[in-house]
């Protein structure tokens, strides 16, 4: 079992870097800019697995999107968040790999 309290650590952990990112502090340092995203990346990564084990659902649109998904994909077959209806990858491959065998 995931207990929630691991959750809500990396939900807030998400929240707090995602604000922050954005502002014009990073200027010069790239590499260690590049370190933090890498970072902030893979705690995005660990939530989503988190939420997924703990029998949660997660988007399908990106691999790193931690929006709870309120909708489905433009199939219909895949929870997804209202950004990335369009972008579902369990679809997306699907409809591409059909095209290329037609
Ligand atoms: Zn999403
Ligand atoms: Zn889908």
């Amino acid at each position: 079992m995931v207990p929630n309290e691991l959750i809500e650590y990396y939900e807030s952990w998400v929240k707090e870097q995602g604000s922050s990112s954005s502002e014009d502090e990073v200027n010069g340092h790239l590499r260690a800019y590049v370190v933090e995203l890498k970072d902030v990346w893979e705690k995005r990564a660990i939530l989503r697995e988190l939420r997924f084990r703990a029998g949660g659902v997660v988007c399908s649109g990106t691999v790193d999107c931690v929006e709870k998904p309120t909708t489905v994909c433009m199939h219909g077959s895949h929870p997804t968040c209202a950004k990335h209806t369009d972008d579902c990858f369990l679809c997306v491959p699907i409809s591409k790999l059909s095209q290329l065998t037609r």
